[in-house]
């Protein structure tokens, strides 16, 4: 007898590798907006329109379900759309407690909900280990969220302890984990309620699809609400989308598991380069969070930054005389990326000036570190 499929097996196979209907071993692509009624007015499947889903979708979604542990799962049209349906399921004027360095978008979104009066917001520092029970208000926070590893920083937070955290105020835990993927993170396993992803990054892996994933611990009346908030708004992920998802997800593992070891060897080798302040990569042992990834990481994932010494002007200098890392932003695909990103998130950031994200690809590492080596010393 075969014991549960390890997840590289699920994300290889899609889950089922042979499709039922006519066999073929690549997962098939479902475009239709509409489905037909038998003779006796009944469905041949549960979704009888599109905007509820559709058998790619659903496909796409018991990939991901499986992937994460939970029961369920919803693809949305963006990861934005994904934490907005979300906080949509908060009660009017309820307490929300989020990091203070967190993705921009997200935090934004936060901002602006406390703004309007629909949430009271409390931002806490997720390297401080007491900072989230102080942040927290018993019988009156409603969700706590945090992102592990934290862009761009990436900051760990003990997903079990916040889970706890949470829990003994009353409140649920969404953990953001596109910055490792589920081949390096399960939250689910360490008590999370919700896990998002923004499948924009490693979970499509080839920066093609812009889509997110919510994906559940217990499918109840609050997962429910999201599935029908998803399907009155309409913003689902598109099928021909959930289709290059699928294909993307086959080869998450070796996609990560590459890039991840090119990552350790491009932060160990520049980890005291006299040019830069800091290398930060949860995988150094300098690292704050080191501890807390060994517990919760499968492997470190293959972002990081360098903290360059001097300010905007010698660090604009470095990414300019990149070649082989491109400038762009995003991350989580195949090809390495460089952002300064303090330029990107504009004046409300609280990004050091001299900080370069970078987003480690497939490429052969020694390209990737005789770039970094060349643009430092033009620098
Ligand atoms: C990209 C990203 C998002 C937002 O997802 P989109 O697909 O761009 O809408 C949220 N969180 C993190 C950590 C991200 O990197």
């Amino acid at each position: 007898m075969l014991n549960q499929p390890a997840p590289e097996t699920i994300a290889a196979h899609s889950v089922h590798a042979i499709d039922e209907q006519t066999g073929a071993i690549a997962p098939p692509l479902h475009m239709a907006t509409s489905y037909a009624r038998d003779k006796d007015y009944l469905l041949k499947v549960p979704q009888s329109y599109l905007r509820y889903g559709n058998a790619t979708v659903t496909h796409a979604e018991r990939v991901l379900a499986a992937l994460d542990g939970g029961p369920d799962a919803a693809v949305f049209s963006s990861g934005m759309s994904a934490v907005v349906t979300l906080l949509d399921t908060v009660p009017h004027g309820a307490h929300v407690v989020a990091p203070s360095v967190m993705y921009y978008g997200t935090r934004d979104w936060l901002q602006r909900l406390e703004r309007l009066g629909r949430v009271k917001l409390t931002l806490f520092d997720q390297a401080d280990p007491s900072a989230l029970a102080l942040a927290v208000r018993p019988g009156v926070t409603n969700l706590v969220w945090i992102e592990t590893p934290a862009n761009p920083t990436w900051d760990l937070i003990d997903i079990r302890s916040a889970a706890d955290t949470a829990h003994s105020a009353g409140a649920v835990l969404a953990v953001d984990g596109t910055c490792s993927s589920p081949a390096v993170t399960r939250p689910l396993e360490h008590g999370a309620d919700y896990v998002f992803h923004s499948v924009t990054k490693y979970l499509n892996g080839h920066s093609d699809v812009l889509g997110g994933a919510l994906i559940p611990r217990v499918d109840d009346e609050r997962w429910q609400e999201v599935h029908t908030l998803r399907n009155m708004t309409g913003c689902i992920l598109a099928p021909f989308d959930c289709w290059l998802l699928i294909r993307g997800i086959r080869t998450l593992f070796v996609r990560l598991r590459a890039a991840s070891a090119s990552a350790m060897q491009i932060a160990h080798h520049f980890e005291n380069h006299p040019q830069l302040q800091r290398v930060l990569y949860p995988g150094l042992k300098s690292h704050p969070g080191h501890h807390i990834a060994q517990r919760q990481m499968d492997g470190f994932g293959a972002m990081m930054s360098i903290c360059v010494r001097g300010g905007l002007l010698e660090t604009g200098r470095v990414v300019r005389a990149l070649r082989v890392f491109l400038p762009a932003t995003s991350l989580g695909g195949v090809e390495s990326l460089a952002e300064h990103r303090i330029i990107v998130e504009g004046p409300t950031s609280s990004v050091p000036d001299n900080l370069i994200r970078l987003s480690i690809g497939i490429e052969a590492v020694a390209d990737l570190i005789a770039d970094l080596e060349q643009a430092l010393a033009q620098a």
